[in-house]
């Protein structure tokens, strides 16, 4: 307030007169203003009561003459006034502004305008008081919501310090955010990734009413809008809203509402919902802020939450992948390697008996290219589940990878113990498979090595298994070896053969001999087998028994039977050429047949093969044996079907080791028989093996089948063959396998005697 001055307290109690005017009342407390000239404009001085009881008869101007004009500016402070008024003892004085007279001040009129102040200011200071005093109530609930807040944002901090959002946090959460709001009932609710709602939580609501009421109805409703379109809805009456789906039976009834999403980066985790405040007023921008900032601070946690989850589980599956087989869910080899080690040092210590089982299965290979990848991945996982199912608690599997499995067999209590699994588990996977709709039956081989006896070393006693299952592949599958050290010289020399076998072709050591195929009663020759011979610098010649199969195994016998194919025809085209137009046998393996792919591959290579060399169709004759002619017998008849249209030959070699029955034989396009040699080897001695050639001749007659002997090495044999219905010969008798230029040799000598 400004401090009072000179011109808020004029006296009202004034008199203007003019100076010749003599005073006629004496009126308490006037004041006369005494003014001269015409029209009486010029201010002359102040005469009071006072000056009038002294010099009663006198007129103004005389009582004005006595005196000392003083005046004040109405701005004057009043206290300065007072002073000059104590200074002069005046009673009054007169307010001016330059000559214009305005007015005067006295004691009283200070005082009175002094008191009037005070009482201003006592007012106004009650009214202060009764401000300060609803400022206080005020403050008093800011207070409190202050400490409301505090606590809310010490649950939140509480919230936050978790890293996983446990359902007591939640509750905490949103009983803070309720009563921070002054909210009746509250409620988060968390969805997953796919919007399902996860989590639950009312405030405001017990238990068990909340345990009645259930979940509310995810997606709909006005909770829906709030989580599908990521917005906060703040209403008066929410049943009003079009968009409310109304609440589940058992609810309370509930008017406002403030729902808020818990978000984060378009990410919704949930919302939270408050409503019906106690005080009965709707939800404020205010309250919906708080909830938001209460949401923001919830999301952050739940995204930090999920995050520290997803790389958890991250981690989890890496390490899952780092140790188990994705396709079987066996361990794989590095898990078992490690638990291997364990396990040989602890029985180094207890003296125990540990086996490993390398097992392999005899048909992948086949199942795979005959009925696709997929096929052969669920017979790896049923594979997988029937070893399992074989083995006893402490036991390890492994695949190794492709069909290749590693059974660790611990703490057995005899050698034996590990031939018995083995042969239960090569039983149980003889069980047919149901696979995709088709029965799939698995076979498989296995080699077995032993702690302590083959080696103490785990790579040792692995290799040593393998080299046993090599021995068992080589034994006919489908049964189990133990490891010997005659085995891994076996393994060792497969190893190499190998290794040279791969180079064979590019550097040209691959080589055909012939060996003639003769007219018993004439002795002139038909037809040349072509076979195969292998000359290697480091192993010398080594024989097709030694190495078709690993050629087989290896799919090296795909490039190689074309080479033979190719190699074959050539030179039958050069004997053709040269007046010799004889049959050129051409052997052609399971694998070589029965590949996938190979059954169109084969005819086209013939197809080219023909075509590039020049050959007659009808002087190729391809020879495959009774197993690869019955297995998978449509695919086989088809082909063949396609080979005869072409009018090359098809004849069965090694006749009579296999189970061909009468009436498949019947089915094919077939041209020729070829007797096994181990019918004609003791055919003068042994009355079976003769009973056996004369079925064949009978059937061959029958079947009108050329019949070829193999193996006649004597003449007695010849003898004997002469007098069966077998007109053609294959042996030593008549010659071994020899280079092209003796053949040829052969060839010519023989037209000779053909003639
Ligand atoms: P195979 O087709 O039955 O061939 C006949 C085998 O018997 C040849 O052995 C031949 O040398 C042998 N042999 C012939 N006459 C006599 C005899 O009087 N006494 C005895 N003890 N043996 C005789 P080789 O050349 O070692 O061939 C063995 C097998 O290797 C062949 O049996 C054939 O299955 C396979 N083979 C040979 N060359 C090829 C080829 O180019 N491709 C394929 N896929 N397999 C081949
Ligand atoms: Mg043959
Ligand atoms: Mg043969």
């Amino acid at each position: 307030m400004q401090p009072l001055k000179v011109g808020d307290c004029l006296w009202p109690n004034i008199r203007l007169v003019r100076e010749e005017e003599r005073p006629y009342s004496l009126e308490r407390n006037v004041v006369f203003a005494v003014f001269s000239g015409a029209k009486a404009e010029v201010f002359c001085g102040l005469v009071t009561n006072h000056d009038i009881l002294q010099h009663s008869s006198w007129i103004f101007a005389d009582l004005v003459a006595q005196k000392t004009l003083f005046s004040a500016d109405p701005l004057l402070d009043v206290a300065k006034a007072l002073s000059l008024m104590d200074q002069h003892f005046l009673e009054a004085l007169s307010v001016m502004r330059g000559s214009l007279f305005l007015g005067v001040v006295t004691r009283s009129s200070i005082l009175t305008a002094l008191l009037s102040r005070e009482q201003d200011l006592l007012k106004e200071a009650l009214r202060l008081k009764v401000v300060a005093e609803t400022k206080h109530q005020q403050t008093m609930v800011w207070v409190e919501r202050l400490a409301a807040l505090n606590d809310a944002a010490r649950s939140l901090l509480g919230v936050l310090a978790h890293t996983s959002i446990e359902s007591e946090v939640l509750q905490a959460g949103i009983e803070a955010l309720c009563e921070l709001l002054g909210a009746r009932y509250g409620a988060v609710g968390i969805v997953d990734d796919v919007g399902a709602l996860t989590e639950f939580i009312y405030a405001g609501i017990s238990a068990e009413q909340a345990h009645q009421i259930g979940r509310l109805p995810q997606g709909r409703g006005l909770l829906g809008v709030v989580i599908g379109e990521n917005v906060s809805l703040s209403l008066a009456d929410m049943s009003k809203d079009p968009r409310s789906a109304g609440f589940p039976a058992r609810h309370p009834a509930m008017t406002t509402l403030l729902a808020v999403p818990i978000s984060q980066n378009g990410r919704v985790y949930g919302r939270i919902y408050l409503s019906d405040k106690y005080s009965g007023e709707a939800f404020t921008k205010n309250d919906e802020q708080l909830a938001l900032s209460f949401a923001r601070s919830l999301s952050l946690v739940i995204d930090n939450a999920r995050e520290i989850e997803e790389v958890k589980r991250a981690r989890q599956r890496l390490d899952y992948i780092a140790h188990f087989d994705a396709l079987t869910d066996l361990p794989n080899r590095t898990l078992f390697s490690d638990r291997a080690l364990q396990v040989l040092a602890q029985a180094q210590r207890k003296q125990e008996i540990i086996a490993f089982l390398f097992l392999d299965l005899d048909n992948f290979k086949a199942v795979n290219d005959s009925y696709g990848h997929a096929v052969g991945d669920e017979l790896l996982k049923a594979v997988a589940q029937r070893i399992t199912a074989c083995l006893r608690e402490g036991d390890t599997p492994c695949r190794m990878g492709g069909d290749e499995f590693i059974i660790m067999l611990t703490n057995l209590h005899d050698r034996l113990d590990a031939a018995k699994v083995a042969s239960k588990i090569l039983l149980c996977l003889s069980e047919p498979m149901q696979l995709r709709q088709l029965q799939i039956y698995s076979r498989a081989s296995i080699g077995i090595s032993i702690y302590p006896d083959n080696s103490a070393s785990l790579d040792e006693l692995l290799a040593q298994a393998d080299s046993a299952l090599y021995h068992a592949k080589k034994l006919g599958k489908n049964n189990y070896q133990f490891f010997t050290s005659e085995m891994n010289n076996a393994a060792k020399h497969y190893l190499r053969l190998e290794y040279h076998l791969r180079h064979a072709l590019d550097l040209n050591e691959l080589v055909l001999h012939y060996q003639p195929q003769v007219r018993i009663d004439g002795g002139n020759v038909i037809g040349m087998e072509a076979l195969l011979r292998w000359q290697n610098q480091a192993l010398g010649t080594v024989m097709p028994d030694q190495f078709i199969g690993l050629a087989e195994d290896t799919g090296l016998i795909v490039p190689i039977g074309a080479w033979v194919l190719r190699a074959a025809c050539k030179q039958a085209r050069i004997w053709q050429l040269a007046g010799m137009p004889i049959r050129i046998a051409v052997n052609l393996s399971g694998r070589q047949f029965h590949h996938f792919q190979n059954q169109q591959h084969l005819l086209e290579l013939v197809l080219d093969v023909l075509e590039e060399t020049g050959l007659s169709p009808e002087l190729l004759e391809l020879e495959i044996t009774e197993s690869v002619l019955m297995h998978k017998l449509d695919v086989t008849l088809d082909t063949l079907k396609k080979l005869k249209n072409i009018g090359v030959r098809i004849s069965v070699d090694d006749f009579g080791t296999g189970y061909s029955s009468l009436s498949y034989l019947k089915r094919f396009p077939l041209d020729t028989l070829k007797i096994d040699r181990s019918f004609v080897k003791d055919i003068c001695t042994d009355a079976n093996d003769r009973a056996i050639v004369s079925a064949i001749s009978a059937m061959a007659w029958q079947l009108k089948l050329e019949l070829v002997a193999e193996g006649i090495e004597d003449q007695e044999q010849l003898d004997f063959l002469g007098g069966q219905q077998c007109s053609f010969g294959q042996g030593y008798y008549f010659s071994r396998p020899v280079p092209a230029e003796q053949a040829s040799v052969l060839l010519s000598q023989s037209a000779i005697i053909g003639h």
